[in-house]
């Protein structure tokens, strides 16, 4: 009684503190690299399951991480609303300590019937589809447990506006790879019991804000990583009141819940760069997950605001040459560290700032937390004062070169 009522606690707390966000992001760098993303939807009973579900990975993977060197948890998240009742969210969790482990946990939840649906509530003709599935399902993974083929059940399963895609156990189909399975079913070669919206695509164009630099004055250039967020507005409204600009350098898989600051960004003349999809340590992936991780964040951007980024932060500040090969985008790093996250303190962040700033600096900073909120008009009033000009770090580049030559 007493453990479910410390869970209770946690959960309410959990959801309690997210009532106006609309992701959960929990991006930590400490003991271990940890990056946590999920969706807070318009629903509770949703947002209850899916926080008491990630609550209990995050806990037992805090309880054990001292053990091991340079553990990994990341969980990342895909979101879609099917029609106006219903939304369909998926975790997947990869876990790095002495072993691999990889998950994936579904739900698809009916905000007007108030429930979960099963693959029964959605396909219409079961069986037939049951038998298809076997058929691929063996045809492709000959050495598959015949139990679990004989008794396949369809708990996780996504739907987007091409595809039905099931999800299996790398386990149960006998592989000796750790990497989840997934079966994806064209929806027009099914009967589907639910409607599904299309989306339509919009292209959007927009008036990027045209600004005076005297490139032989001082210039900055201030970051946001890990964002967007909650606190994303504040820090724009921030740099709107003092008229300067930042780079702003995003998690692709939250962007969709903040396209309007998405776009004001560009609109008041800052820079959106490309800070991964969803925030994992980089130097473990192949070639096609890295590009993936790129590709997915620029096609999200340019989705929302018609502007393709041409920057890439690494996640953790952590990258090799061979990463760098595998695309165009460049490569930014920072030489002033706020540590904004680290010492939750606007004066030690205005310490942090300027004992290292100089002409050409770029400041790292974080739109997820509202440390750096706090901070930020102290921040630019100083460095204002101190003369420098604020430039997007694509402008700074671009001032380098002209100083330059
Ligand atoms: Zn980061």
């Amino acid at each position: 009684m007493k453990k479910f009522l410390i869970l209770m606690i946690i959960i309410t707390l959990l959801t309690g503190c997210s009532q106006e966000e609309k992701v959960v992001s929990i991006i930590e760098d400490d003991k271990s690299m940890i990056a946590v993303n999920y969706p807070v939807t318009s629903n509770n009973v949703l947002n209850d399951a899916i926080s008491a579900y990630v609550n209990k990975i995050y806990q037992e993977f805090k309880a054990k991480e001292s053990n091991y060197q340079k553990p990994e948890l990341n969980i990342s998240y895909t979101y879609k609303e099917l029609n106006k009742n219903i939304i369909c969210v998926s975790l997947s969790t990869e876990i790095y300590t002495d072993k691999e482990v990889n998950k994936i946990k579904t739900f698809t939840f009916d905000k007007k019937a108030g429930k979960f649906l099963t693959m029964e509530d959605i396909v219409e003709d079961l069986d037939a589809l049951d038998y298809d599935i076997k058929k691929l399902l063996l045809e492709k993974y000959r050495e598959a447990d015949m139990d679990f083929l004989s008794n396949v059940n369809y708990d996780y399963f996504t739907i987007d506006n091409e595809n039905l895609t099931l999800y299996f156990s790398p386990v149960e189909l006998k592989q000796k790879n750790s990497e989840i399975i997934y079966l994806d079913i064209p929806l027009n070669s099914l009967k589907l019991l639910i409607d599904i919206d299309k989306e339509k695509d919009e292209d959007i164009y927009l008036d990027i804000k045209k600004k005076n630099i005297d490139y032989n004055e001082k210039v900055v250039a201030l970051t946001f990583d890990d964002g967007p967020s909650k606190y994303t507005k504040g820090i724009l409204d921030i740099l709107k009141k003092h008229g300067v600009c930042a780079t702003f350098f995003v998690v692709g898989n939250k962007t969709e819940f903040y396209q309007t600051e998405l776009q004001r960004m560009l609109k008041e003349g800052s820079e959106i760069g490309n800070h991964s999809y969803s925030h994992k340590w980089l130097n473990r992936l192949s070639e096609a997950e890295f590009k993936n991780e790129v590709n997915k964040t620029q096609e999200a951007v340019k989705k929302i605001t018609g502007y393709t980024p041409t920057l890439f932060r690494p996640t953790y500040g952590g990258y090799s040459d061979k990463l760098k090969s595998y695309t165009d985008l460049k490569f930014i790093l920072w030489d002033v560290d706020s540590e904004d996250w680290k010492v939750k303190n606007t004066k030690k962040i205005l310490n942090n700032i300027f004992k290292t700033v100089k002409d050409e600096s770029i400041i790292l900073m974080h739109d997820n937390h509202d440390y750096a909120t706090k901070a930020l008009d102290e921040v630019i009033t100083k460095l204002k004062e101190e003369g420098y000009q604020f430039v997007t770090v694509s402008e700074l580049l671009e001032i380098q070169n002209l100083r330059e030559n």
